[in-house]
């Protein structure tokens, strides 16, 4: 299952076999203790390579048989929220979660054995599937599960009230920072929520301190090593690597910086907003400063005469159904050469949010069962042009089941961790003008009229693609230093702003209290979702499409380029998806684009243009900070 995650743009990826989530009631963990120790004394000799293809046709024949199962259960508790649905599913989620520990274990136990790389590559993706593995020891790996729990319940449930009537929840102060001009109430409701993080510092420090036993127990050095080596490379050079693309990315992003600090010192004036150094968080239109298209208004002042496309407007003159706002994006994947969906995915998708019922109505895509291509969307389908970006997302990755449905199911994953999410936005990445002209959305002539306003377009595409790339560096940066226990408790929340004022340029609006946890006021913290995935599917994402534009024979700006009906962008899509997670991703990105390298240079020709009007913009102004 691939959720989406609307709120912030960004998406949590739950591949079949991480089976690492739903820690909660973790407490019969003698159960496997006795079965970890049937399958050490049954190995004391040393286990062989049969022993091992064994092993992985008994993971291969589970996931067959109990997987579906699973995410019926999961699919029902999210449908219909209701006491019963959420019991079964608990109670699911804690015997996969168990039996999945003890496959870990299990596989760790080949670690000394010489095989075939292909049943090596599946017993390491079985060992590091856990984000927060529980050790070899009963009340810790309870504890750690009650910590778990509760520091996504101090999240989901943060309130704050300045008086008895005054509260507020995320919601509540997103809607502030999101829309509100009034530099006073917008720092009110930044530091409003940031008072949520405080009291989990203990919390997740003791969380880390046990998830590093549990690593340990699993043959990593600790949580690093366990949540880095999945990268098929050593986590030393993959830090390296990731380091280097945004050395590349970093003049485009700083010219955006210096041109945004500008505009907004001119609207706020220099007591909220210096015009040198890192601009304050709480001004730019998101609750984590992550991306800045609410500010857009501000930065950005239409200079040409060409008419953007209203693209909610089209939707909705055309009356297009939630349905039919499906079946075009299907076809643009059946343009690209790819299956018919199947009618269970029509059948057993929700697509509208349900009159009678509670259900959860965030964007997800679902791989029930890969087998019968039992695969589906859950969405609450507005008609608006957001929406209908979600809805080629949500394909994407249902596209990207469909065609790694064959692999087995160890390998029935993304190349990556970010390539699924980059799949996605590919395809977004392709609803340009000549796109929406060609499926008779626009006229010729409004199709040309967009394309003069190429600024516009690429400045509204910065603010939301090219603005989180530091952001999504820079957290895991400061999570490794937890997990490594580099800081010590009064350094945590000091390098969190050292940090963000190094990568982004951002800086907090005022000094933070002492007993600040800011790093808790975001939810991949407290909730454990590995970020590095965001960086890599921003980054992917531009090198795919600037390569299949290249195959395609495309001439003119990366932006105005649309992959629809091409068959030869289909079949290097295809052969591509197929592999799953099957060879290391290098393997998989040359597959598609020639080369082994991520690389931020695609995602600089992209916004090539923009960059030009920047420097015009930028020029005697002192960028930096
Ligand atoms: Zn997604």
């Amino acid at each position: 299952m691939t959720i989406t995650d609307n709120s912030f743009s960004e998406k949590l990826t739950f591949p079949n076999l991480s089976l690492c989530y739903n820690l909660s009631m973790i407490r019969q963990l003698s159960l496997i203790f006795s079965l970890i120790f049937i399958v050490s004394c049954a190995n004391e000799e040393q286990p062989t390579e049969q022993d091992a293809k064994d092993f992985l046709a008994e993971v291969q024949l589970r996931a067959e048989t109990e997987g579906p199962v699973i995410y019926s259960a999961n699919w029902i508790s999210s449908n219909f929220i209701t006491y019963d649905s959420q019991v079964v599913l608990a109670d699911f989620s804690k015997r996969y979660t168990l039996k999945s520990l003890e496959q870990a274990r299990v596989a760790s136990t080949f670690d000394n054995l010489e095989l075939e790389p292909e049943d090596r590559r599946a017993l390491d993706i079985i060992k590091n599937g856990f984000v927060m593995p529980p050790p070899l020891n009963e009340e810790l790996a309870g504890e750690l599960s009650g910590i778990m729990t509760e520091l996504e319940a101090m999240y989901g449930s943060g309130t704050h009230c300045f008086s008895e009537n005054d509260c507020y929840d995320l919601e509540g102060f997103e809607s502030i920072i999101d829309n509100s001009r009034d530099p006073d109430e917008l720092l009110k409701a930044w530091n409003g929520w940031r008072e949520i993080g405080k009291p989990m510092k203990d919390k997740y420090l003791r969380m880390v301190d046990i998830g590093n036993q549990g690593a340990q127990d699993l043959g990593f050095d600790g949580l690093s090593d366990l949540w880095f080596s999945k990268y098929d490379m050593p986590v030393s050079e993959f830090s390296e690597t990731v380091d280097r693309v945004y050395e590349d990315l970093k003049p485009l992003y700083e010219s955006l910086q210096c041109h945004v600090r500008a505009e907004l010192n001119e609207f706020y004036g220099d007591d909220v907003v210096p015009d040198e150094g890192s601009i304050p968080a709480h001004i730019l239109g998101n609750m984590w400063a992550q991306s800045w298209a609410n500010v857009y208004d501000l930065v950005y002042q239409e200079e040409s005469t060409g008419k953007p496309i209203d693209l909610t407007k089209v939707i909705n003159d055309r009356g297009l159904t939630e349905i039919e706002m499906v079946e075009i994006a299907e076809d643009f994947f059946l343009s690209l050469g790819f299956e018919p969906l199947e009618d269970t995915f029509w059948e057993r998708s929700l697509f509208v949010k349900p009159a009678d019922r509670n259900v959860v109505c965030h964007a997800s895509a679902w791989d029930i069962n890969p087998k019968t291509k039992d695969l589906r969307i859950k969405m609450c389908i507005e008609k608006n042009a957001e929406d209908f970006s979600t809805i080629h997302h949500e394909l994407g990755h249902i596209f990207y089941y469909q065609a790694y449905a064959d692999q087995p199911a160890v390998f029935q994953s993304g190349a990556n961790d970010g390539f699924h999410e980059a799949v996605g936005d590919l395809l977004s990445l392709s609803i340009t003008p000549n796109y929406l002209q060609k499926i008779g959305f626009v006229s010729e002539e409004e199709a040309e009229s967009a394309k003069e306003n190429g600024i516009a377009f690429l400045m509204k595409q910065a603010l939301d693609g090219v603005v989180p790339t530091p952001w999504t560096l820079m957290l895991d940066k400061w999570r490794m230093a937890v997990f490594n226990g580099e800081l010590s408790e009064d350094e945590m929340n000091d390098y969190w702003w050292e940090l963000r004022e190094k990568y982004q340029g951002v800086r907090s609006p005022n000094e933070r209290p002492a007993d600040a946890f800011d790093p808790g006021a975001k939810y991949h913290i407290p909730g454990n979702t590995p970020y590095t995935r965001y960086y890599l599917a921003r980054v992917l994402q531009y090198q795919f499409h600037e390569s299949l534009c290249n195959d395609i024979g495309f001439e003119g700006p990366l932006h105005e380029c649309s992959i629809y009906d091409s068959e030869i962008a289909g079949e290097k899509l295809r052969a591509m998806l197929s592999m799953g997670q099957s060879q290391p991703w290098q393997d998989a990105l040359e597959s598609i684009i020639g080369t082994r390298e991520l690389s931020g240079t695609a995602m600089l020709n992209y916004y090539a243009p923009l960059k030009e009007w920047l420097d015009i913009q930028n020029e005697g102004r002192s960028c930096g900070w």
